[in-house]
């Protein structure tokens, strides 16, 4: 009988969290799940990573913290719980459940007293991590995976593979309980059952992107719109989005899409979801963030949408996911056929053809290029170097107020430039990056002569210098950095060009990159607030 107290489950988490070691860490929740009922360890491994529901649910609490804190109110102080049953870890998790089901707040509140009343202050207090997120006991996902692993006597590749396709640590831990480490194994792709989709990384530019996949790769337009994964069988069509909600409903036009071009009888489909008015793309990915919304339903009905596909995961039976994407796509080819729901791509080695196909992908309005990997399988929920985004930058001109001295390959030279703009309103140059990225070897020679002549100041690898060496350099994105003064920091900063042509005083300002860091934040602002 699944009897573990929920206090025991409390005991653990101040255990683990009074240990620095990450292998006694685990050792403890091991032994844990190793005595509990597998539908208690998939609550309990939910509850030590932060989550209530499975990670792919859609269900949520909706329990704020002003509401927690005044039914905490009510209770009085007290160390002691009040009353005498003492609820068992599955029990709590019931209460949740059906705390999350009711939609009135006084219910919600009724049911919440009535499940604090039966905890003592202690545990209120985990279970108020838990709720809000901030459980940070030291159990993180791959600590939890460990633990998992140690408990059902099988090792931590099965245990991440299972968690690729099952989406959800409780799951795994319930299937790795009951069914062991062959029950683990057997986990696979199934169709309408969502996995997360393969996502990738960022990447400075084409040449990088074909070095990185060995000199060829797949170049395919990178399309601004809302990921979706679309599993079939027969007439059946379930489309999910990344985060796995069902969205079939509010995409009629796209099931109508994809029944007429189709050859399969069934499959999983992965791809990109558009809107295109008057034949140019509307970047609404934004919008599509709260999907489940009734507004956005209605906008969605409303804006002509266009299917993209890229992918294919699950053909007739069969689990494509550890096919190379070469096949994949050939694959692909064959069930949908060459024509508009395909997405553009071009293989290739040559970086200038890659430059026009990227002009050609920015010029019909979308987003830039994905380059991916020839041999590479299809790795759910991971964002890995088999898939690159290459994306436009912008670039501004900086100031080197410093550098490093270079290791391996650049010893000998100051290879690692602090970069700077300058504050319009007292003439300082502010850091605001750093980057060894983007110079020749001449460059650099060239670079480290000037550099020393500039010296002002040393301080370990660090040679402060005079600011005059002005340097153009590209970024793909502004951050906000505590560790600058200047309180920006540039992300996937290189070097375009040395502008010898330029003084100092003709860098870009502090004052302008503040513009530009508000221009990317207020954008995401406003289309949040819709
Ligand atoms: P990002 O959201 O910037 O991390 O970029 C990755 C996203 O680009 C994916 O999750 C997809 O939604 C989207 N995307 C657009 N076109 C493609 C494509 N051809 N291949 C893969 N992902 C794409």
């Amino acid at each position: 009988m699944a009897s573990t107290r929920f206090s025991e489950f409390v005991k653990l988490c101040k255990l683990v969290e009074s240990t620095s070691s990450r292998n006694e860490k685990i050792v403890l929740i091991a032994s844990f799940l190793e005595k509990l009922q597998a539908c208690e360890a998939g609550v309990a491994v939910r509850f030590l990573v932060g989550e209530i529901f499975p990670e792919y649910s859609d269900r949520s609490l909706n329990v704020g913290w002003v509401l927690f804190s005044r039914v905490l109110g009510g209770l009085r102080a007290r160390q002691e719980r009040l009353l005498e049953a003492e609820p068992t870890l599955l029990e709590v998790y019931s209460r949740l459940e059906k705390i999350a089901s009711s939609s009135s707040r006084r219910r919600k509140e009724a049911l919440l007293t009535s499940l604090l009343d039966t905890l003592s202050g202690e545990e209120v207090e985990y279970l108020a991590r838990i709720l809000f997120g901030e459980v940070r006991i030291g159990a993180a996902k791959g600590i939890v995976m460990e633990a998992i692993a140690k408990a059902a006597g099988c090792s931590l590749e099965e245990v991440k593979r299972a968690y690729m396709f099952l989406s959800d640590l409780g799951d795994v831990a319930e299937v790795a309980l009951e069914k062991g480490r062959g029950g683990l194994r057997r986990v696979n792709l199934e169709l309408f059952k969502p996995v997360k989709p393969m996502l990738a990384e960022m990447c400075y530019d084409l040449r990088e992107a074909l070095r990185e996949h060995g000199g060829v790769t797949a170049f395919e337009w990178k399309y601004d719109g809302v990921r979706v994964q679309i599993h079939v069988r027969g007439g059946k069509v379930r489309i999910f989005t990344r985060r796995l909600s069902d969205v079939t409903s509010s995409l009629p036009d796209v099931v109508g899409e994809l029944r007429s071009w189709l050859r399969a009888d069934s499959a999983v489909l992965d791809g990109e979801v558009i809107g295109v008015v008057k034949g140019r793309p509307v970047p609404f990915q934004h919008l599509m963030r709260r999907i489940r919304r009734q507004d956005v339903r209605a906008l969605l009905r409303k804006i002509p949408l266009k299917l993209q596909l890229f992918d294919l995961l699950y053909l007739n039976g069969r689990v494509l996911v550890d096919e190379p994407y070469s096949r994949r796509r050939e694959l692909l080819e064959g069930v949908i056929g060459l024509g508009e729901l395909l997405a553009r791509r071009l293989v290739t080695g040559n970086v200038s053809e890659a430059e026009s196909f990227l002009k050609r992908a920015l010029e019909a309005g979308h987003e830039g290029l994905m380059a991916k990997r020839l041999d590479g399988n299809y790795e759910p929920g991971h964002r890995g170097k088999k898939w690159l985004k290459i994306k436009p930058y912008e670039s501004i001109d900086c100031v080197i107020v410093g550098a490093e001295w270079g290791h391996g390959r650049r010893e000998g030279w100051l290879s690692d430039y602090y970069l700077a703009v300058r504050d319009e309103e007292t003439g300082e140059y502010l850091v605001v990056g750093k980057t060894f990225k983007g110079l020749t070897d001449e460059e650099f020679k060239l670079m480290t002569r000037r550099l020393l002549e500039l010296t002002v100041r040393r301080e370990r690898r660090v040679v402060w210098v005079k600011p005059s060496i002005v340097v153009e350099v590209a970024y793909n994105e502004i951050q906000r950095s505590p560790r600058y003064k200047s309180g920006l920091a540039l992300r996937f900063a290189r070097i375009t060009r040395i502008r010898w042509d330029k003084k100092p005083e003709e860098a870009t300002s502090i004052q302008e990159l503040r513009r530009r860091f508000e221009r990317q934040f207020r954008f995401k602002a406003e289309l949040d607030v819709i």
